[in-house]
């Protein structure tokens, strides 16, 4: 297609506006509106950044520090990306608060924590590089030294201002997620730190909850609010609905613009310096999902804009994908996800101690508090013919889950005490249960491939909830290890006196609830791969000049791992700062100012 030169319109945002409209972040409607509707003719800058989630923001606020001009590019008419949405908890190992504590995370088991969750089937813990590439060592490493320096440069120059993740009953913050045998050091997780906590939540249930429990710490909008209001100071300016859908490269292949659509016609905008990608994963292109991913998914929390536009516009640029497998996985209730195209909530932590995850046979499949991203993986599990027996299963819950009125921080989809929800089966008997789900199924057919209950799933479910009630009474879930550590007590409520905090009998009388589950992702994290720079790497190893990229758009240094809360924003702020400071230091190319014609 012939692309004609023209001036972008820029619809510019401003950060400094709204300030109240930075709360409600989980429905997107609610992000602040388009301040102005001027037009300024762009037509080259030193750096383009794609995207305006918290890699993106991290890149621009970086590079504009940096002394470059910077122009944001957002497709969506609303900043923030799925970053707006997030809880926004960052994984920062050795962070400022934990050393206040006195807390000092050891490097050589920390890198191993990280390595192995990642790549746990080459991981060597007596290998120089744990069994890793020298890239992909090279990317952990990187991130355990700087993330604290990160983090602390942000805090002293008031571009976001952190503080510990706060979960009730623990001084020492949040547990980890894992107990890995390596390090499982609480209190890595960060939020952004808002002086009137009260003010900042709005109709975010999960940030609600943690409030009412005690939490104080901000939400994703308030570090995507931060982050904005940084770049605004720095005079990075933000042009809505324009999807750049191509990197224009210059003789040598460096990067010098790029092209984009806009609502008046496609554009072409020259970069000196170069192009930063921040967009985010491909959950919703459909194509890609299927053609990379491990497993099928049934929806994604991620925003919808989410469409993987960096994977073919790396490829034509010549660079190497890697991690295109992975995602940051979850479970999703496959009757919201057929009907939103984006849920507004992530299913984190099941709650309730008498709530089990059965397949088709009634049978328990995995620890259901282990956390979303080992749940969502639970449905990719192969038999013997490659089919995927576990692709839908069930949660089953009893009254006592149902009807607990406490709040959970991850108590969504379950609705709260007293509220009907049609994905949700329900039957007086585990009969009646069964006989519903069965129907429910049936009701559904294509939608779930005609996926059908086994005959002997009521008596597999009535002899698995007659084990469950004995490890309960024993404190000890023999199969899979449910509530051995605090680390899986997320979502529960203590429960002075049980055995065991995550196990509880079911009730002898119904009703009885259950939802169908299918895997989904908070997004993917496959994409180009690229160095500690940021810098967008070639297969031969070497990089795209002026090709930058970070956060889920990129190949995560995490590989398969959820290495603890805070995993995906974490990184993405890092290597977001990595990507914003190289670029800037980049030389002018002369040949940018013609991009754009
Ligand atoms: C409910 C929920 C809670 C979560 N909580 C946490 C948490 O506490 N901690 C954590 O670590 N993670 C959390 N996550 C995951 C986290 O939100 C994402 O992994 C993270 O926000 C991704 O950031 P990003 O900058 O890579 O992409 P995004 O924030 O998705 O930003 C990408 C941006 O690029 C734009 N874009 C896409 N294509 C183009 C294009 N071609 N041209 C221009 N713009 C484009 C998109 O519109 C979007 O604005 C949560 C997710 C959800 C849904």
């Amino acid at each position: 297609m012939q692309l004609q030169s023209a001036a972008v319109p820029a619809r510019m945002y401003t950060a400094g506006g709204d300030m109240g409209n930075f709360r409600s972040h989980r429905d997107l409607g609610d992000r602040p509106e388009v301040q102005g509707n001027e037009t300024t003719g762009i037509t080259a800058t030193d750096v383009i950044v794609v995207g305006t989630g918290s890699a993106a923001l991290s890149a621009a606020v970086m590079a504009a520090r940096g002394g470059a001009d910077v122009v944001m590019l957002e497709v969506a008419d609303k900043i923030g990306g799925t970053s707006w949405r997030s809880s926004g908890g960052y994984w920062i190992p050795n962070n400022r608060n934990q050393r206040e504590r006195g807390v000092s995370m050891d490097r050589d088991a920390t890198l191993k924590h990280m390595a192995v969750l990642g790549y746990p089937d080459r991981f060597d813990e007596n290998a120089p590089l744990l069994g890793l590439t020298q890239r992909e060592y090279d990317l952990i490493a990187e991130f355990f030294d700087i993330a604290p320096k990160v983090i602390d440069e942000y805090e002293a120059e008031g571009i976001l201002k952190s503080t510990q993740m706060d979960y009730p009953g623990r001084d020492d913050g949040m547990p980890h997620y894992y107990n890995s045998g390596y390090d499982a050091t609480n209190g890595t997780v960060l939020g952004a730190r808002v002086e009137e906590f009260a003010e900042s939540v709005a109709s975010n249930p999960s940030a609600e909850a943690m409030r009412q429990l005690g939490g104080r710490q901000g939400d994703g909008a308030d570090m995507v609010g931060q982050l904005a209001a940084a770049a605004e100071r720095l005079g990075v300016q933000i042009v809505l609905e324009t999807r750049v859908t191509g990197v224009i490269q210059d003789a040598d292949g460096a990067a010098i613009g790029v092209t984009a659509s806009t609502p008046d016609g496609p554009v072409r905008i020259g970069a000196r310096q170069g192009v930063v990608f921040g967009t985010g994963g491909f959950s919703h292109n459909p194509v890609h999902a299927k053609a990379y991913l491990r497993g099928p998914i049934v929806g994604s929390c991620s925003v919808g804009t989410a469409q993987g536009d960096f994977i073919d516009i790396a490829l034509e640029a010549g660079a190497e994908l890697g991690n295109m497998r992975e995602a940051w996985w979850t479970e999703l209730p496959v009757e919201l996800a057929k009907t939103m195209s984006e849920t507004p909530e992530l299913m984190g932590f099941i709650p309730g101690a008498s709530s089990i995850i059965v397949n088709a046979s009634g049978e328990r499949v995995v620890n259901e508090k282990s956390m979303y991203n080992e749940r969502g993986k639970a449905h990719f599990v192969a038999d013997e013919n490659g089919e995927l027996p576990n692709k839908y299963l069930f949660l089953v819950y009893d009254d006592a889950v149902a009807g607990d009125e406490l709040v959970w921080p991850s108590r969504w989809p379950i609705p709260p005490a007293g509220v009907r929800e049609d994905y949700v089966i329900v039957g007086d008997t585990l009969e009646e249960l069964a006989a519903n789900i069965e129907a429910r199924l049936t009701k559904l057919g294509a939608e779930v491939e005609n996926f059908e209950l086994r005959s002997d799933f009521l008596d597999g479910l009535k002899a698995t909830l007659a084990l469950y009630a004995e490890f309960a009474q024993g404190g000890v879930d023999r199969d899979f290890g449910r509530g051995n550590d605090s680390n899986q007590w997320y979502s529960e409520p203590l429960r002075p006196g049980a055995k065991n905090n995550c196990l509880a009998a079911f009730r002898e009388e119904g009703p009885y609830y259950a939802m169908v589950l299918g895997a989904a992702t908070l997004d993917t994290k496959g994409g180009p791969v690229t160095d500690t720079s940021g810098r967008v790497l070639r297969p031969s190893g070497e990089p795209i000049p002026g090709l930058y990229g970070a956060g889920n758009c990129i190949a995560s240094p995490a590989g398969e791992a959820y290495w603890g809360g805070g995993s995906t924003l974490g990184p993405a702020l890092v290597l977001g700062y990595m990507a914003g400071k190289n670029v800037a230091q980049e030389p002018r190319r002369t040949a940018a100012a013609q991009a754009a014609a």
